[in-house]
């Protein structure tokens, strides 16, 4: 008798080689004793011409999810038969789900943010740096939470126009940084080694231990966090909104809780290698 197929989960992104989902999610399969069962496969390139007929393709055979990473957000939401609250008001999906040929949307990257934070930001005041398409989770899940949000981009339409579809106040100068509960760069400054300080309306010297940084890039270089460590402050990084968003898609698909620690050094594992 043949063995039966293993359900199937993958990421579809252009480019997406150098995606970390594969080794954590496969660590933590493994570590669920789920890997018998499923298998989340080698990250699947696709241009944005094929990416619906990809994801057709995908739901109409053995796989049962997938994440959807840069450039597919908005497209995977615009192709689904059903979309969670918050990828409806956001506009973007990055878990699809599959049943019986229909497809689902889900946004993991809001709940993950609010798993990721150190304490309930309810009633906390926020900067949001940046107005694209992690800007726009961020702020959702941030004032969904009952925060205070402000967003600063360095193209100001973009955020008037983010704040006017989901909330939050949009300012072209901040506050002195410390005015700030919580500090969130979400725009892709460091990514590329970029001196964050430098191209961000922050003052180093405005930061103060009972902030919470989050830096949303990862792979490159985060002065901020280097900074939050040193004055002691609160800081959550990439890696870590990664991993939350992560553990929720697997969670979504598989129906179970997913060990953090385990996707956590896998997901790090591949960045010092
Ligand atoms: P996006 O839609 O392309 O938006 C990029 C943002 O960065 C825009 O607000 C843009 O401002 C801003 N920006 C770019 N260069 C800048 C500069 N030199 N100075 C000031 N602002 C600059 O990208 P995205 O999808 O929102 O992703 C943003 C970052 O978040 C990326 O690094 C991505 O890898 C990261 N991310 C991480 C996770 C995670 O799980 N850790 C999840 C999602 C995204 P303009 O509007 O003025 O161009």
């Amino acid at each position: 008798m043949s063995e039966p197929e293993k359900k199937r989960l993958a990421v579809i992104g252009h480019p997406v080689a150098h995606s970390r989902s594969p080794a954590m999610h496969n660590a933590a399969l493994g570590a669920m004793g789920l890997d018998d069962e499923w298998i989340y496969e080698p990250p699947i390139d696709v241009a944005p011409e094929r990416f619906e007929a990809q994801v057709r393709e995908m739901a109409a055979g053995q796989f049962v999810g997938a994440n959807v990473t840069i450039p597919h957000k908005e497209a995977a939401l615009a192709i689904v038969e059903s979309a969670s609250p918050e990828a409806q008001a956001i506009g973007a999906a990055n878990t699809l789900t599959f049943r019986n040929g229909a497809i689902h949307a889900d946004n993991t990257d809001t709940g993950g943010l609010l798993d990721a934070l150190p304490e309930p930001p309810s009633g906390k005041r926020a900067l949001v740096l940046g107005a694209g398409g992690a800007a726009r989770a961020v702020v959702w899940a941030l004032i969904h939470a009952g925060v205070k949000v402000e967003v600063w981009n360095r193209t100001t339409p973009r955020a008037q126009k983010l704040c006017a579809e989901l909330g939050g106040t949009p300012v072209t100068q901040p506050e002195h940084a410390a005015a700030y509960d919580l500090i969130v760069n979400s725009t892709s400054v460091g990514l590329r080694g970029e001196n964050q300080l430098a191209e961000l309306p922050l003052n180093a010297a405005d930061l103060s231990p009972r902030q919470t940084i989050v830096d949303m890039v990862y792979g490159g270089s985060s002065e901020l966090l280097t900074l939050a460590s040193r004055i002691e402050a609160q800081f959550v990084s990439g890696i870590e909104l990664l991993v939350r968003q992560g553990a929720r898609s697997l969670k979504i698909w598989t129906g179970s809780d997913a060990p953090l620690h385990v996707m956590r050094n896998a997901a790090l594992e591949g960045l010092s290698g």
